[in-house]
């Protein structure tokens, strides 16, 4: 039950640090991404923006 052990490439920081909100330019769908290649889950478009995450 206890086993929190190594885990190795999902580390929760890492992932949250890497994920980007974007925005599409196409249908102006806001959305979290992460990595390079991102493209806006509801029309498949690369023709995004990344917002800045400022607060
Ligand atoms: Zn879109």
């Amino acid at each position: 039950m206890c086993m929190v052990g190594d885990v190795p490439e999902f580390n929760m920081e890492n992932i949250e640090m890497d994920l980007k909100e974007y925005i599409c330019l196409d249908c102006e769908n806001k959305f979290k991404g992460l990595g390079k290649s991102v493209i806006c889950p509801a029309c498949k478009s690369s023709n995004i923006e990344m917002v800045s995450a400022e607060k």
